[in-house]
């Protein structure tokens, strides 16, 4: 659930069992999310599981557990990260996205599984999210592009305070674009935070 865990009760006569969650953060109606499945967790960090079923549970156990790395570099980045726990769900194969930002339970496909961790900025991806995209978000469907814009620019700069200059240009960063990309980023969030973005739900 894209929300933390706070309990959960079993009915007398023991047939059912209620689980309570709770989110306190304001948060889109676009990413509320639930999962439901015969589902097993491993602790891959100090606040974070990976969830999947069974069968591929240990893969992504070993796939994710850079996770706690990728959560500092964006807390360096843009603050603490406030929403409490980050956990990955690792979706059945039909999941037809790279990944999904749901507060506290990212959603992963599981084609980033390949067994060296070479596929997992998408993870990094879904926690820059966390703050661009979630804590501050599109007023309507025609911005979404600064969601992803936003998203990017700082995924981008915590793979790069992580694994280096290199990796940045294997990614198309030289200097003249990170210039421009700075300037785009400093204009365009101007746009962001005066004009096409409310975090009241009220029309700006
Ligand atoms: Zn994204």
């Amino acid at each position: 659930m894209s929300a933390e865990r706070t309990g959960q009760k079993t009915s007398d006569d023991g047939k059912f069992i209620t689980y309570e969650f709770k989110q306190s953060i304001l948060c889109p109606s676009y990413l509320i999310a639930l999962a439901v499945g015969a589902l097993e967790k491993r602790e891959i960090g100090p606040r974070s599981y990976v969830w999947s079923e069974k069968e591929t549970v240990a893969a992504g156990e070993f796939e994710f557990t850079e996770t706690e790395k990728f959560i500092q570099a964006c807390e360096e980045l843009c603050g603490p990260y406030v929403w409490g726990r980050y956990d990955v769900l690792l979706m059945p194969p039909s999941f037809p996205y790279g990944g999904m930002e749901n507060p506290c339970l990212t959603f992963v496909t599981p084609t980033i599984i390949a067994g060296d961790r070479s596929l997992t900025s998408v993870v990094c991806h879904e926690i820059a999210h966390s703050w661009m995209g979630n804590l501050i978000t599109c007023q309507t469907w025609e911005d979404f592009w600064l969601n992803e814009g936003f998203c990017v620019f700082v995924e981008r700069k915590a793979l790069r305070k992580l694994f280096g200059e290199q990796f940045a240009h294997l990614q198309g960063w030289t200097p003249a674009g990170r210039f421009l990309i700075f300037a785009l980023f400093v204009f365009s969030f101007s746009f962001f935070v005066f004009i096409g973005f409310d975090m009241s739900g009220k029309s700006a």
